[in-house]
């Protein structure tokens, strides 16, 4: 993350994991050991034996959203480390039980497992060492996206609201297409150009990039210039 922030302890790696390469996130505080889960796809071992072997204390299992890409992993993990609460945002609340909402029934391999511990609701703010993520509730691709964003870092966690140069899928069931492109203009673009967006998928972007190349969402007032 950003060399010159106010606190340079933060670090985030990515795993991308399972069938359809899912960037799952280890976000710890090297100074506390204190670490988060982004994500749990299927096989996540690796990720957890990185934790283990930076011996970090995972606290939170944090679902961007519950589709099967981003959750199949997830009794793994809690396996792994049974202190940490797990966190998903309320609109999907009963999905962890539902196997057609998840998306892992239409996969052909049905997966449900316990629910999250923790419901997120839009603009609480979850701390990691010293610094503090504000979560945003961005629906559209499913209806309980959320993005984590810290602003001392310049930093987000976008699942699968906006890819480097693109969107997420809005053909499901559950999404709506609208709804994606507002998020991501009323929310995601209001952040600092300088924004780092790590996403579920694929390389990371900023939002700078995003406002003015992205064809699918493209930022009128950037584009006039
Ligand atoms: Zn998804
Ligand atoms: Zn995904």
């Amino acid at each position: 993350m950003s060399q010159d922030a106010p606190t340079n302890t933060i670090r985030a790696q990515a795993f991308a994991l399972g069938h359809y390469a899912t960037n799952c996130y280890l976000v710890f505080d090297e100074d506390t050991s204190e670490g988060w889960v982004i994500d749990c796809s299927w096989g996540p071992k690796p990720m957890i034996e990185k934790a283990r072997e930076l011996g970090l204390k995972i606290t939170k299992i944090i679902l961007t959203h519950a589709h099967v890409d981003h959750l199949a992993g997830i009794d793994e993990v809690r396996k792994a480390f049974p202190d940490a609460k797990v966190y998903l945002h309320e609109d999907e609340a009963d999905w962890t039980s539902n196997a057609e909402k998840n998306l892992s029934a239409g996969h052909g391999q049905p997966f449900t497992t316990e629910p999250a511990d923790v419901l997120l609701k839009d603009g609480q703010t979850l701390d990691l060492g010293t610094t503090t993520w504000t979560v945003h509730h961005t629906p559209g691709h499913s209806p309980g996206s959320v993005t984590l964003h810290c602003p001392a870092l310049n930093a987000a966690i976008v699942g699968d609201v906006l890819f480097h140069r693109s969107i997420g899928r809005a053909d499901f069931p559950t999404s709506d297409y609208d709804q994606l492109k507002k998020s991501i203009k009323s929310i995601l673009y209001r952040f600092p150009d300088e924004t780092v967006c790590m996403p579920g998928h694929g390389e990371p972007t900023t939002i700078g990039d995003e406002r003015r190349y992205n064809p699918f969402v493209p930022d009128p007032s950037v584009a006039a210039r």
